[in-house]
């Protein structure tokens, strides 16, 4: 019987670390891959994981970075 309580005592703790994992909020990483960051050029705003960066400094396009 000693042996069942056991099972169950780390079976709740477990579920209750399980449960408590799947409440953490998703990783900083995703929201800064998101951000929008101005075009140095034009202002415009664009994803930072689709802009084009040159010299420390992001642009929406080609052109843009041309000048
Ligand atoms: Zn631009």
């Amino acid at each position: 019987m000693k042996f069942l309580l056991l099972i169950g005592f780390l079976a709740a703790v477990y579920f209750l670390f399980f449960k408590k994992k799947t409440l953490i909020p998703p990783s900083s990483d995703n929201s800064q891959e998101e951000a929008m960051i101005p075009c140095a050029q034009c202002g415009t705003y664009v994803q930072v994981k689709e802009a084009l960066m040159r010299d420390g400094k992001y642009y929406c396009s080609h052109e843009c970075m041309k000048g």
